[in-house]
């Protein structure tokens, strides 16, 4: 069951804490305060809404803003869009230039994207290797025009975090607005919104030990500062954000940020602390790098990259613990990480990587076995081994079948074949695109009587690559050259996306076939 993999991706969400998971529960049931906050002339609506203050004021204070500058939204996606949109289409009278970086979160980038469309000028920078954005950098992107930046404090996928104070007091002397993505940092790492000169600030509840669905945009309140909705109905949070107020969800907010505030001076060294020793458990390993500025980065997040090996198989490998990749098969998105390729990482390399991310739950136990586990598989998998036990039970994931997971582990390695004249060999492929395959075949009596086979790939790969190698026993040289992938793909469940490498490995066999040992007749 996945649910008992070592938890390691905090970036991505959190689990709820159960002393916010009590709070949220006494605004929900008939007994506790579910009444509609914005009900001024009864009870229930006047209980609910006393609740909603109370963690409006909780959520100002953990950035010293004071409540009314907070406005509740759905999350940070929400925050970023109404920010970015609702100043933009405020100033649709003039011309527009908003500076913003290649590593944003897509919520930041497609709501530029959208904001061109409709007229505006945007600069995406591109960070520093580090993956920092450099006050010059901004400095020398601004324009007469320019009317907001936009930039996140800590980055998502490689933790880097950028000096939003100097970059505040840059656009406030600039007289450019600027708006910061915390919802990476709130609550990791100090932020002031007054001390900052911070605009509009994004931040959510569910990167923090909160529930999903909610977050809220800390708009500056004097002077006021021009913003538009983007939806339209009761007029609730000043008209700006129309919608019933989820008292349940805004409790929640409050109570994970008045948690995250009491804590945070002990939580924030102990995590540090925690990835700090896994990464001294990886980084004597040849060929893993950190990715990202070693000092500039928030206390849980640690990205790193894996040379020569693969970055799917490298994640099927390590089924047991819940991590997130650089990788492009991986995830839902079509490319390998845009955000280790704007840092000037190779399509592969960025492929390769794991974003290991700790949280309040994560334990020193925990970190040791990940470090551990990924050490081990990271040497098994560059030396070809096969697997000595099964693929951790923890593997659920409905894109492999069961056949592919048992191949994976039953690769017939490469090696104990003599390198006789009664040996075909084939390769096809470039580990540079990601994709290699090579075959040696012996042969005897002009048939195969063994096959090893050595593979870098994805894990449908290799598992294709150890039934073609059992498929060619027996097979004479004109079987091995019409050997069709097809069947390999139907065994296998191969998506249709991955066809084209098992044409390489089609590639490798028939050049197996072509190498056929001529005397082969006499060496029996
Ligand atoms: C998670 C995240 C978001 C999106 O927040 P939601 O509350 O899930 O909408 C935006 N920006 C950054 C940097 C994030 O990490």
């Amino acid at each position: 069951m996945s649910s008992r993999s070592i938890y390691l991706d905090n970036a991505a969400t959190t689990a709820v804490d159960p002393r916010v998971i009590a709070e949220m529960n006494s605004c929900l049931g008939g007994d506790g305060d579910f009444g509609n906050p914005s009900s001024a002339n009864h009870g229930y609506g006047r209980q609910a809404s006393a609740r909603v203050e109370r963690a409006r004021a909780e959520v100002a204070a953990l950035v010293n803003a004071a409540p009314e500058q907070i406005l509740f939204t759905s999350g940070a996606t929400e925050a970023n869009n109404l920010a970015l949109l609702g100043v933009a289409r405020f100033h649709r009278n003039r011309s527009r230039h908003i500076v913003t970086s290649r590593t944003e979160h897509p919520a930041v980038l497609d709501a530029c994207r959208q904001l061109e469309r409709e007229g505006c000028a945007v600069t995406y920078l591109k960070p520093r290797p580090s993956g920092i954005v450099e006050v010059e950098q901004v400095a020398a992107a601004l324009r007469p025009d320019t009317l907001l930046v936009s930039l996140m404090h800590v980055n998502n996928e490689i933790g880097v975090i950028n000096d939003i104070g100097a970059l505040g007091r840059l656009c406030r002397a600039s007289g450019v607005l600027f708006h910061v993505d915390a919802a990476q940092s709130a609550g990791k790492l100090p932020i002031d919104v007054r001390n900052d000169a911070i605009d509009l600030l994004s931040l959510t509840a569910h990167k923090l030990h909160g529930p999903k669905g909610i977050g809220a945009l800390c708009i500056r309140r004097e002077p006021r500062l021009g913003l538009v909705p983007l939806q339209f109905g009761g007029g609730q949070e000043h008209g700006l954000r129309s919608g019933t107020l989820p008292t349940h969800q805004i409790v929640g907010l409050g109570s994970a940020y008045r948690l995250a505030r009491e804590s945070m001076h002990v939580d924030i060294p102990r995590i540090a602390g925690l990835r700090e020793q896994l990464w001294r458990a990886l980084a004597d390993i040849p060929g893993v790098e950190l990715n990202g500025d070693p000092l500039r980065r928030v206390a849980g997040i640690l990205n790193v990259t894996v040379d020569g090996v693969e970055g799917e198989t490298l994640l099927l490998a390590l089924a047991d613990l819940a991590v997130s990749s650089g990788s492009a098969c991986a995830s839902l998105h079509a490319e390998p990480s845009y955000v280790l390729r704007a840092l000037g990482r190779s399509d592969r390399l960025a492929q390769s990587s794991l974003r290991l991310s700790l949280g309040r739950f994560t334990t020193a136990g925990e970190v040791e076995r990940a470090g551990s586990r990924i050490r081990a598989e990271i040497v098994r998998l560059r030396a070809g081994e096969p697997r000595s036990g099964a693929l951790p039970d923890v593997c659920d994931d409905p894109r492999y079948n069961a056949e592919v997971r048992r191949r994976l582990h039953a690769l017939p390695a490469w090696g104990d074949l003599p390198d006789a004249p009664s040996v075909a060999k084939g390769r096809a492929g470039e580990r540079e695109q990601g994709t290699e395959v090579a075959f040696a075949l012996r042969v005897e009596r002009d048939r195969v009587t063994a096959a090893r086979v050595q593979a870098f790939g994805c894990p449908h790969l290799l598992a294709a690559a150890s039934w073609a190698a059992e498929a060619a026993l027996g097979m004479d040289c004109g079987q091995l050259a019409a050997w069709d992938w097809l069947e390999a793909a139907r065994v296998l469940d191969v998506p249709a996306a991955k066809f084209g490498r098992l044409l390489t490995l089609q590639d490798a066999i028939r050049a197996a076939a072509r190498n056929w040992p001529g005397t082969t007749r006499s060496t029996v």
